[in-house]
């Protein structure tokens, strides 16, 4: 286990927003924000930055207190979607610019700024004004920027979302082997849940200010907390029903259309509205025996897989399907069954 690096328990409140949340991140975690817009992201890493002041609470960086520390004082590097990049500098300037602030002499300035230069292949563009560069190349100096005063925390702020497909993977990919090889500890704010669960160590999930859910991408993704998680993070098929009663193994529920399952699953009350999710990646074609049968509704081809939706007459599955779904069309009945263990049982 690593040891935490950060802890917050904070509270900040607008006129029609508040902010309440606990959060601890451990050192050299690569930890994703997610959330819908305005759950108030930004504003959690602006706090985080000093950037914001909490009405309550306190900031723990490295067992220091900084909640009261300026964001100069706070070792905490911060790189938004705009990169903020001084447009009347240079790049070798604008990299240097967090360095003057410090306490470093011209020689280890000079030293440092190589190192970033060279880190984020930036060599050749050293003298360049900021205006003449690509996207890809500006966000490059925006985070050549913020690590030169080695931060002990990256806060990075939806970095990627202005970039191409194919720069924004490169540079994140860059970006993860720099931390590996550098060790820093990264807060990363998206608005892609595939993004933040192919490249995180954690996912934090936020709603109107609150943290849901903080989890390892998998744990959250197979075990999410409730339906806004749930679906959140990625297609999933929710039956409600209602629990009948308990068996020695497991626990029985009826399904809306009146069909029962048997599952094990954590106590719930008779009576108690649930919901059932299961992914569309636990669901399988299943023509000699199926669970369930329906009508194709939709059908998408994408590369490898097709995702289907199928209308069982009370409610809709999404499943994923390899080649044999080439012969379907909207229309088409089929029959499907999953693992009683992969269906996870959510509250509200
Ligand atoms: P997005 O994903 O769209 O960037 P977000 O999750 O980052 O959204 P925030 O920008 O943190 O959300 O905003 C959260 C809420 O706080 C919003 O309702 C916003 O209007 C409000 N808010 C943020 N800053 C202020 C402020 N200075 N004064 C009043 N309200 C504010």
């Amino acid at each position: 286990m690593s040891k935490p690096i950060l802890k917050l328990a904070l509270e900040k409140t607008y006129p029609e927003f508040n902010i309440n949340l606990e959060l601890t991140i451990d050192n050299g975690e690569f930890f994703s924000l997610l959330g819908p817009s305005g759950c108030g992201k930004t504003t959690l890493l602006r706090l985080i930055a000093g950037l914001e002041k909490p009405d309550r609470g306190t900031i723990i960086l490295n067992g220091r207190d900084i909640t009261k520390l300026s964001p100069d004082k706070r070792r905490i590097g911060l790189v938004f979607q705009n990169y903020a990049l001084f447009p009347h500098l240079n790049v070798y300037e604008n990299i240097e610019y967090g360095l003057k602030l410090g306490k470093y002499s011209p020689v280890e300035r000079n030293h440092k700024i190589e190192e970033m230069l060279n880190l984020f292949q930036l060599d050749n563009l050293a003298k360049r004004a900021i205006l003449q560069l690509s996207g890809g190349e500006q966000q490059r100096v925006a985070l050549a920027r913020a690590l030169a005063v080695e931060p002990e925390i990256l806060l990075l702020d939806e970095p990627f979302s202005a970039l191409d497909y194919e720069i924004r993977s490169s540079l994140r990919e860059e970006l993860i082997q720099l931390q590996q090889d550098i060790g820093f500890t990264t807060i990363f704010v998206t608005h892609q849940q595939e993004e933040a669960l192919s490249i995180s160590n954690r996912i934090g999930l936020m709603r109107q200010g609150r943290v849901i859910q903080v989890g390892k991408p998998a744990e959250v993704y197979q075990n999410p907390v409730n339906i806004f998680t749930a679906m959140f993070l990625g297609d999933a098929t929710l039956i409600p029903c209602r629990l009948a009663g308990a068996k020695s193994e497991g626990q029985l529920f009826i399904l809306e259309n009146g069909q029962k399952m048997e599952l094990v699953s954590r106590e719930y009350y008779e009576e108690d509205l649930q919901w059932l999710m299961i992914r569309p990646e636990d669901i399988r074609l299943d023509a000699e025996n199926p669970q369930f049968e329906g009508e194709i509704v939709r059908i998408e081809y994408f590369g490898p897989l097709y995702r289907l939706e199928a209308d069982t007459g009370r409610f809709n599955f999404k499943l994923i399907a390899g080649k044999e779904a080439g012969a379907f069309n909207k229309g088409t009945r089929i029959g499907f069954s999953f693992d009683p263990g992969m269906v996870r049982v959510l509250d509200q």
